[in-house]
This record gives C-alpha cells, structure tokens and sequence, in this order.
C-alpha cells in the first residue's frame, strides 16, 4: 500500500519502522527527520497546511495518510484530505477537540457515562479561590485550552496553585480536577467511528529526572506490556477489555451521537485507582514516546487496521497480530531540556548501537549535516530494546544508550526498573 505519514519524531519513526517490519508498502514521510530519511523517502512539505496536503496526497496517488502529531488535525488536514477521497488516519478538527479541549472532553465523558474525577470550572481567581477552599490537597489544575504539556499543575503547595490559575486564566477557564491516586496507564484505540481495536497498553515517564524528580517532559521513556496490570486484573486483556467496554466504546458512541464521530486514535489517559479505572485526559493521536514500545510488539497487520479505520470498516478488518515481545525506549535529550535545549552537538554512535541484537534507534531531533548526525532539539532520540522480557528488553535498550555519544545528553537510568 502506498502510505503517506505526517510528522517528524521518534513517533513516526516508530509508525513507519512497523509498518516496514511488516512489508508490502511503499512509504514516504513528510517532513520526517535524518533517521526516517534513512528509511524511506522524506518530502518537505508544511503539513500543517490542509490544502496542500490533499494536493500531495491526490498527487502520489496514496492509499494512506497517517496523521502523526495534534498540529495538522487541529489544521483540519483530515477533513481536507476526506474532502479530497483519501483515507486519512486521524480525527476531523471537530473531533480533535476531545483533546484540544479539557471542558469538551469532560463533556463527551459526562453525557457518556465514563469513570473521571469530579471537577469544577472557575473563569476567575476568587472561584479557583473557594474551589481550592473547598477541597483538600493535592490539587490538580488544568488550563482548558492546549499548552504544550504545561497547562497541568498537580501541587499540595496552596500559593503554586494560586499562581498557576494566574498564569493560565487569562487564556481561558481553569478545570479544578479531583485528585485520583493510582499507577498511569495508556492505552491506545484505533477506531472508525463505531468499532474499537485497542492497543497493548503503556506506561510513560513524564519527568526528567530518575525516580520521578525534576520537571515535566515530553517524555523520557516508556515500556509495555505491564506486568503489574495483568498481576492486578488477572490478564491484561481483562484490563484492555474494561477499558473498551467503559471509556472507548460510550466514548466513541457519544461523539458519534454530538455529530462529529471520531476516527483515528483515541490515546486514553488512564489512572488505576482503588475505585477502578478512570480517565485523566484524551488524546486525539498517538501517544509520544508509548508509540515506540506499542508498535514493536505488533507482528502484522497494521496497516490494514489503520486504512480499515480510515475507511470506515474497522468491523471487517483481520485482528492484529501481536508477539510476545516486551519494549522499553529510552529518550535521549539534549543538554538544556525541558528548557532551551542546546542544540548542533554531534551525536555518534547511533549505528553501532542499531546493530545491536533487539536495539532499534528511533530519530526525532536529529539532523544530517557534512559531519554527520546533530541534535536539533530536545528529545533526540529513542533507543528501543525489545526482547521477551522486560528486563531483556530493558538491558537491550541501555546497552544501546551506551554506544551513543552525545554531549551533555540526559537520559534516565530508570526506565522500567520497577517493572
Ligand atoms: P500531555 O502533555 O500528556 O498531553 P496534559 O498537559 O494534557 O498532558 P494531563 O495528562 O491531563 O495533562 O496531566 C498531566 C499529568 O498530571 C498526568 O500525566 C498525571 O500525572 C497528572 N494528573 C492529571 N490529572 C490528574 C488527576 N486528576 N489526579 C492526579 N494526577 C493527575
């Protein structure tokens, strides 16, 4: 199949290494990075421009898009590209809005029934005031709108709280979340609209430092499968089918029933309380850096499932075929990140630590100059192991890290450790 994917990081990089493991596509990447361009053609196009992405599409005569990152579907690329007769992986802009907007998505989950914490809105500083009044710590608040990952603040400190609501209210409503205790988990669904096929569920690392310390990231690792959850649940697909049954499949129903059904991947963003599982957030794409860990556990038939979404006849499309292969990646980040990242070192490397038995090297900030490989921004890389288990794995993915040199880089020496 002729596929076009959208996006430039270590998540695309993953969708396109999976969907070449499994064969019989012919792929191009735009704009991709210097490690997709390795792998398959690279185009340079603005993929946040819908117009010209349907041109392109049309053009190539692609099968597929895949839409990797928030930006283009918030853009409206999907609808573009419907608009256009190609089957786009991913929401329409409407439909994108489960994630672009933390009310809306409080709102699909209300009329729908799905387990979240309580929450109340506040528009101005003397509401945030007496909600912080009326609730214990911790506290969580969340700016409504999207802010880069830094629109959440989970603090016991009152005047931190206080200056976060400051920060955030004038772009909009604050939501003033109830706290919920709990491991986190991901867990993928790819829809049509009607059907759900989820995924294998994840866990993320959110801040930089080991052992949780420091502040928040993008992401700095993640590993799959979770042998806590399958211990907990009984199997993991005891845990993968409550969350079908009670988050994915009233929440599809529900956005299909407001008028604007959402295709794609609905990323559920999961604690496991003692009450059951509830949801934090939704995302409308998937998930960075659990793409890398999910997908190399899927055998075949990927990209059928994805076109099958796309097209609308998921319920028709032959299961996934996933192995019995555990993953853990490591993100490589550049001196400076979460901050300014310092960016042009070199890195070297990379493909020693590739040619390692169950090591693959997922590019996202990286670029090919006359001397070889720089770093051009703050995640830089992922180094994913894969292996039966997940201490295999792990080992694969740090013995990989060590080959790669990179000045200042920052990488944690935890990931997955407790699993
Ligand atoms: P992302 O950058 O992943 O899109 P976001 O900015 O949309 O995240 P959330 O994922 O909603 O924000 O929250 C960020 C983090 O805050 C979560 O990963 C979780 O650790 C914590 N968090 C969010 N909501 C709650 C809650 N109700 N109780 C406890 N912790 C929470």
């Amino acid at each position: 199949m002729r596929i076009l994917v959208l996006g430039s990081g270590a998540r695309e990089h993953a969708i396109i290494a999976a969907l070449l493991a499994e064969g019989g596509h012919e792929i191009t990447a735009a704009p991709g990075n210097a490690g997709i361009a390795q792998d398959v053609e690279a185009v340079r196009i603005d993929i946040k421009h819908p117009e010209l992405v349907a041109e392109f599409a049309v053009d190539g005569a692609y099968a597929l898009v895949v839409i990797g990152p928030e930006a283009p579907l918030v853009a409206g690329v999907a609808d573009a590209l419907r608009k256009a007769g190609v089957p786009a992986f991913g929401p329409t802009k409407a439909a994108a809005a489960i994630e672009g907007s933390k009310s809306f998505a409080k709102a699909v989950m209300a009329r729908a029934g799905v387990p979240t914490g309580a929450d109340t809105t506040a528009t101005t500083l003397d509401e945030v005031r007496a909600t912080l009044d009326a609730s214990a710590p911790p506290w969580v608040l969340k700016a409504d709108g999207l802010a880069a990952g830094k629109g959440v603040i989970v603090t016991d400190d009152r005047a931190a709280a206080e200056a976060h609501a400051e920060a955030f209210l004038p772009d909009g409503p604050l939501l003033i979340e109830e706290f919920l205790a709990g491991p986190e988990v991901s867990l993928f669904v790819i829809t049509d609209g009607v059907h759900a096929v989820p995924l294998a569920p994840a866990q993320d690392f959110k801040r930089l430092g080991d052992g949780d310390a420091g502040p928040n990231t993008g992401g700095m690792g993640a590993y799959s499968p979770l042998p806590w959850l399958a211990d907990r649940y009984g199997s993991e697909q005891a845990f993968v089918d409550e969350v079908v049954q009670t988050v994915a499949l009233p929440t599809i129903r529900a956005m299909a029933d407001a008028g604007t059904p959402f295709t794609g991947l609905l990323y559920c963003g999961l604690i496991v309380t003692d009450d059951g599982v509830k949801v934090i957030e939704f995302n409308a794409r998937f998930g960075d850096p659990e793409t890398q860990v999910v997908l190399p556990r899927v055998e075949s038939g990927l990209g059928e499932v994805l076109l099958a979404a796309a097209n609308g006849s998921l319920g028709a499309a032959p299961p996934l075929v996933w192995s019995a292969t555990a993953a853990v990646a490591v993100v490589l980040a550049s001196e400076g990140y979460p901050g300014d990242p310092i960016t042009g070192r070199p890195i070297t490397g990379v493909d020693e630590a590739a040619g390692l038995e169950g090591v693959q090297v997922l590019h996202a900030a990286t670029g090919a100059g006359e001397h070889g490989l720089t770093a051009t921004g703050g995640r830089v890389l992922n180094v994913v192991g894969t292996g039966p288990t997940i201490a295999e794995a792990r080992e694969r993915a740090y013995a990989g890290l060590a080959r790669i040199g990179l000045e200042g880089g920052q990488a944690r020496t935890d990931i997955a450790a407790g699993a």
